[in-house]
């Protein structure tokens, strides 16, 4: 093979692909009967895209909640370590030496976060037993509104006006304390505004759109963008809300998201954030699709962006797009690299 294109990407990808959002614990809990899910299928998926770090986020559907949320985080988390222990390629990493570690030994390295804050109920103390289990981002609300605040809503407007609760507030500076990045995905556009004033170091979104191209508050606006550039933060961007619209759901819109945050911020403020779902989705039955499009929106995933094994697809768009090599590079890994060497 002596294509000069692939060669490049070959290149590019020697740094490996670092994707900050990924809702692999939940579907690992699903599975939790079987064996070896985690090496039979996801890392081929891993290893054909290069792929060296993955945020790995716990999820609670509404169906185990409230009851059962804190017992199906611990076992999502239980889940994880067995499935990477099972495997000399993939582990757990606590620290961005770890990560480092892992990157010269080959290894994928994945990161605990966590997505909503259901999990700790309104237990303050909670959050310290899930640092030591390894989570080391949070992002305090999905969609719905929790003890923590409330999740930006999928339509243009409509989002509670008031940001944190006091718990919140308490979450965040005990996150602080004991060093956990907060995620601002997700949050309302108070939320996010309050939770920039109350922290100093560099933010993180780690999975979002831009708003221009797909207009509800669960994205970000372009104020809102220029506000994580200003405090050098990184937002990733996601594969499944590039456009309202099945038919603009492309390859080329993805890099339209990433040209609009470069264009207003720099190219140092963004990275990958996924969030592929595809592979949940298909699993559930049509109901349960519906009851998603009803509660949120219709997922519109990107054909040939659609999974960890597509990322050279992304990469040679970057190429066609008339991306540098080091802004590529930047993009696939080097920006979480630095705030998480920053962070952790
Ligand atoms: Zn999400």
């Amino acid at each position: 093979m002596n294509d000069p294109i692939e060669e490049r990407i070959d290149r590019l990808h020697t740094g490996g692909i670092i994707d900050m959002h990924f809702d692999l614990p939940m579907d690992l809990y699903e599975k939790r009967q079987r064996r070896d899910v985690l090496q039979t299928e996801f890392f081929p998926e891993f290893e054909t895209g290069n792929v060296s770090v993955v945020g790995a986020a716990i999820y609670i559907e509404d169906r185990y909640l409230p009851e059962a949320g804190l017992r199906v985080a611990l076992d999502q988390i239980a889940r994880l370590y067995a499935e990477t222990e099972a495997s000399e390629k993939l582990t757990i990493c606590k620290s961005y030496r770890e990560i480092q570690t892992a990157r010269e030994t080959g290894k994928i390295a994945f990161l605990i976060t966590m997505e909503g804050i259901e999990p700790l109920g309104t237990d303050l103390n909670q959050l310290r037993v899930f640092y030591e289990l390894g989570v080391r981002a949070i992002g305090l609300t999905h969609a719905r509104t929790n003890a923590a605040g409330h999740g930006g809503v999928f339509a243009a407007s409509g989002s509670a006006a008031e940001g944190l609760t006091p718990f919140g507030r308490e979450v965040v500076r005990e996150c602080e304390v004991l060093g956990i990045i907060i995620d601002l995905a997700h949050i309302n556009p108070a939320g996010f505004e309050e939770i920039l004033s109350m922290t100093t170091k560099p933010p993180i979104v780690s999975h979002t759109n831009v708003r221009r191209y797909y207009d509800i508050d669960r994205n970000i606006s372009d104020g809102q963008i220029s506000m994580i550039g200003e405090r050098r933060g990184v937002i990733g961007v996601n594969s499944i809300l590039v456009s309202p619209r099945k038919e603009e759901s492309t390859l080329d819109k993805y890099i339209d998201h990433i040209e609009h945050i470069a264009n207003l911020i720099g190219t140092d403020s963004v990275g990958i954030g996924f969030d592929f779902f595809e592979f949940i989705y298909r699993q559930w039955p049509e109901s349960r699709q519906k009851e998603l499009s009803a509660k949120l929106t219709t997922p519109h995933f990107i054909p040939d962006l659609m999974n960890h094994s597509h990322t050279r697809n992304l990469t040679r768009k970057l190429i066609e797009r008339g991306f540098n090599d080091a802004d590529i590079e930047k993009i696939l890994h080097g920006n979480w690299l630095r705030i998480l060497k920053e962070r952790l």
